[in-house]
């Protein structure tokens, strides 16, 4: 990739504040784009725009609920206003909320679909009229290895993934003649915040699972992203692109 490919790109990467969503918004920015990472808390945006301060990139941290529609549209308003359209987005933000299904309650249920789902399809609604004008842009959506195998314990979370990888399809469908290329990458199990939760035990259970033996780094899914947003992937769109070191070959 040469140094400089997202160059005069504005990014917004939803969930920027730890795990595979700063690691998205620190390689873009460090690759040129102008980028706006978002975090669920006041404490947690300062945090993303002094850590980009660091890294003597261009851009900042914002609030967002992705699961508030409001507060969506305004964070999309405001990139607008100070930096120009979203010209590349990343749904990142992601949560589990795992029970067996004879135990799962409604609420874990509608948690994982508001925040998982309906976040991805109202972001993407609200870049979209730039792009289809610009007759250019590019979505990343940030799936699972779960949405593709499902997972006992996580039928809230894959069927939010596996929604996830519906919606990019059918979106890349609707938007290739406008050049607007829509892919999903399907993490496989990475270190973060997410996987820290697991017990040691189910850790290393799930290592023997995988080819390469490891879990995945954030920069490994970061350097996915990197290509999908770059002028290398201009012919590639609707794609699921595992990152999973070997756990799952389809
Ligand atoms: P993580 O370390 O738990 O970080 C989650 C990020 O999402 C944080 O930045 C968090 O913000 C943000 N977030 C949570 N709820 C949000 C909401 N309602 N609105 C906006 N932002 C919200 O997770 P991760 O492991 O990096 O996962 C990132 C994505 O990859 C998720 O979509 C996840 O499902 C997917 N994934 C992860 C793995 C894995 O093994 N780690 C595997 C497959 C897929 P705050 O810091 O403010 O809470």
């Amino acid at each position: 990739m040469s140094e400089g490919a997202l160059n005069g790109q504005v990014a917004l990467i939803t969930g920027a504040s730890r795990g595979i969503g700063a690691a998205i918004c620190d390689t873009f920015a460090q690759n040129g784009a102008t980028v706006v990472g978002t975090a669920t808390s006041a404490s947690g945006a300062d945090a993303i725009s002094e850590r980009l301060g660091k890294l003597g990139v261009t851009g900042t941290g914002m609030q967002l609920d992705v699961t508030d529609a409001v507060a969506s549209q305004a964070c999309v308003a405001a990139i607008g206003e100070q930096f120009g359209p979203v010209s590349l987005l990343v749904n990142n933000a992601g949560i589990t909320r795992d029970n067996l299904f004879m135990r799962m309650k409604d609420d874990e249920w509608d948690d994982i679909i508001a925040t998982n789902l309906s976040s991805v399809f109202r972001m993407c609604k609200l870049v979209i009229k730039p792009m289809v004008k610009a007759r250019s842009g590019r979505i990343i959506n940030i799936s699972s290895v779960v949405g593709i195998t499902g997972n006992a314990g996580q039928v809230n979370y894959a069927a939010s993934k596996a929604g996830v990888l519906g919606l990019t399809k059918s979106l890349a469908r609707e938007l290739g003649s406008r050049s607007i290329t829509i892919n999903a990458v399907a993490p496989g199990f990475i270190e973060s915040d997410m996987t820290d939760a697991l017990p040691e035990a189910q850790k290393e259970k799930l290592k023997a699972e995988i080819a390469l033996g490891r879990l995945g780094t954030p920069n490994d899914i970061a350097q996915t992203c990197l290509f999908l947003a770059s002028d290398s992937a201009a012919y590639v769109t609707g794609q699921t692109i595992s990152v999973n070191g070997g756990m799952v070959m389809t």
